[in-house]
């Protein structure tokens, strides 16, 4: 099948105006001019997105797909308090509350041109069903939870128990549900100790060995918020207030380890190139310096980060240091909704910010850095956050030989996106030589999921920009109905 359009956006290579791209048993084949490849396969079937770009599908580096219920949970505020709220929430819904809320995620993800999710849940096996009903490439990271180190072994037992069930589930059917394995594209587990201020540093040096001997990647939340950077260093803060609100800080034997985030998950040895940081928010030179050496890339979630006041990552200095960045929406519980051209926009925003106001991350006082060492701190630009939710976060799981570019041999995961800028239409319509537009500067600031036309994985249309399932919605809208709107 060959798919035609006004632009291709490779990613790997420039755009090329009036493209083509060759699918073939669910892989790229060929990707160049259109006329150029209709001539070289005039038997093959064509299909046209006039007025679109064709572009990689797109990688949400950290999703929560369970949580997709809470959309409209909160307001911007504090992440003590946010967290609080959320705790006990959450007590509202069952299993299936949870799966129909994942459910209704994952069509939207696939409606919106995600076609990889990096996704993090406390249950996992809805999360997976999901994920194979709306076609979508997916990694499911079981997260895992423990300060209390006397529970280790029920903890780590529970774990693998429970990896066990995620995995078989992984390894069922089809799309629909009863071929066999190897149909369709790669739904796999991994593991997720949550974030230092709800594991010991022993439980993460247990599930960093166990993920290594199982060859399971990691991703887990770090460096987040200045309450976790707090309680890391003085054992207090609006955490563990949330803590004790919800009943869940029972005295346990837990010291503060006096160190940052980052240093902290290091020390614990679950740090490594199978790492998967989400946040890196509250980090300085040093931690960077830590996350470039020890090939740990990190899911950026910018929107969410505003949200819960937590601030701006420093994205384009970990970039500038070899750190893969990819970019997610992390939960609707502390996001809008599941667009990631609305995460790119913020992405651009937040960095042009921090390099307007000459932000940078602190220099540490630890030996051989000079606290006044001069620091670049550059400015993301369209071209690397349209990277950054394609490429870079194929990169930061570790997909970029399956996905990620419009390459020969790399899957078909491929989306159409209209363009809407009136200036490029007319400047097509007058077919007056190339037309006056820069179709990535032009998508990264103007585009929606509502504009996305087609989303192909593996090289079947998951979704042609229609409205999700009626059923869907509807077992979706009731699981909604029982979280109280926000006082
Ligand atoms: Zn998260």
């Amino acid at each position: 099948m060959l798919l035609e359009a006004d632009w291709v956006l490779p990613i790997s290579g420039p755009p090329m105006e009036r493209g083509a791209v060759l699918v073939v048993d669910g892989t790229i084949e060929a990707v160049g001019p259109a006329a150029a490849l209709r001539a070289r396969h005039p038997g093959e079937s064509v299909e046209t997105f006039p007025g679109c770009a064709l572009l990689p599908g797109l990688v949400n580096s950290h999703s929560h797909l369970e949580y997709s219920a809470f959309r409209g949970f909160t307001r911007a505020r504090g992440f003590g308090s946010w967290m609080g709220r959320l705790l006990l929430a959450r007590r509202k819904l069952d299993a299936d509350d949870f799966a129909a809320s994942a459910l209704w995620g994952a069509y939207e993800c696939a409606r919106s041109g995600v076609t990889s999710i990096a996704d993090t849940a406390f249950e996992g096996e809805a999360v997976v069903r999901a994920a194979r009903a709306a076609g979508l490439r997916s990694r499911v990271y079981l997260e895992v939870f423990g300060l209390d180190d006397d529970r280790l072994p029920q903890t780590m037992a529970r774990l693998e128990a429970g990896l066990a069930r995620l995995q078989r589930e992984c390894e069922g059917g089809g799309r629909d549900g009863c071929a066999g394995p190897g149909r369709g594209p790669k739904v796999e587990a991994g593991v997720s100790p949550h974030a230092p201020y709800t594991v010991s540093a022993r439980l993460y040096r247990e599930v960093a060995r166990f993920a290594r001997r199982a060859g399971l990647r990691v991703a887990t939340h770090v460096a987040e918020s200045r309450a976790e950077v707090d309680l890391l260093i003085r054992g207090t803060s609006a955490i563990s207030q949330a803590y004790r609100a919800a009943h869940l800080w029972n005295g346990q034997k837990w010291s503060p380890p006096r160190s940052s985030p980052i240093r902290y998950v290091a020390a614990a040895g679950a740090l490594g190139r199978e790492t998967l940081v989400i946040h890196a928010v509250q980090v300085d030179a040093d931690d960077i310096a830590l996350l470039a050496m020890s090939e740990a890339a990190v899911a950026h979630c910018p929107r969410s980060n505003l949200r819960l006041r937590c601030g701006a990552a420093p994205a384009a200095e970990m970039m500038s240091v070899g750190v893969h960045v990819g970019l997610g929406t992390d939960s609707l519980a502390s996001n809008e909704n599941l667009d990631m051209f609305a995460e790119m926009r913020t992405a651009l925003r937040v960095s042009v910010g921090r390099a307007a106001s000459g932000a940078r991350p602190r220099a540490s006082k630890a030996e051989g850095v000079t606290p006044d060492e001069p620091c670049v701190s550059a400015a993301l630009t369209p071209a690397a956050v349209l990277r950054m939710a394609t490429l870079e976060g194929a990169r930061a799981l570790g997909w970029d030989h399956m996905i990620g570019s419009l390459e020969a041999g790399k899957r078909a995961d491929i989306i159409a996106v209209a363009l809407r800028s009136p200036e490029s239409v007319s400047a097509r319509a007058r077919g007056s030589g190339p037309a006056q537009v820069d179709p990535v500067t032009e998508l990264v600031g103007a585009a929606t999921a509502a504009d996305v036309r087609m989303t192909m994985v593996e090289g079947e249309v998951v979704c042609r920009g229609s409205a999700l399932p009626a059923e869907v919605e509807r077992a979706f809208r009731k699981v909604c109905a029982k979280l109280a709107p926000e006082g």
